[in-house]
């Protein structure tokens, strides 16, 4: 039975042979994965992965959607918003 603090989703579950001999699971932090673009997947810049450490104005980009939507993405977007009015 895993203790309290290793049931968390932030951690993963390894295998690792100790010097006595046998394996043994040991629990590390997951590494967080980079920013994408929630509508074509590209690689977000001047977002950290690590969001906890840092102020509101390091987290995101000061544009509509920013962090959300790549630049071409939120042109496209805003575009399409703004042609498609009833
Ligand atoms: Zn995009």
């Amino acid at each position: 039975m895993p203790r309290p603090g290793h049931k968390s989703k932030s951690k993963r579950a390894v295998y690792r042979r100790v010097p006595g001999g046998r394996t043994s699971k040991h629990y590390e932090k997951k590494i967080p994965g980079k920013p994408q673009c929630a509508k074509c997947g590209a690689e977000l810049h001047g977002i950290p992965k690590n969001v906890k450490k840092h102020c509101k104005s390091e987290k995101t980009v000061n544009r509509p959607y920013g962090g959300h939507y790549c630049s071409k993405c939120m042109r496209e977007k805003i575009i399409d918003l703004n042609t498609n009015k009833p």
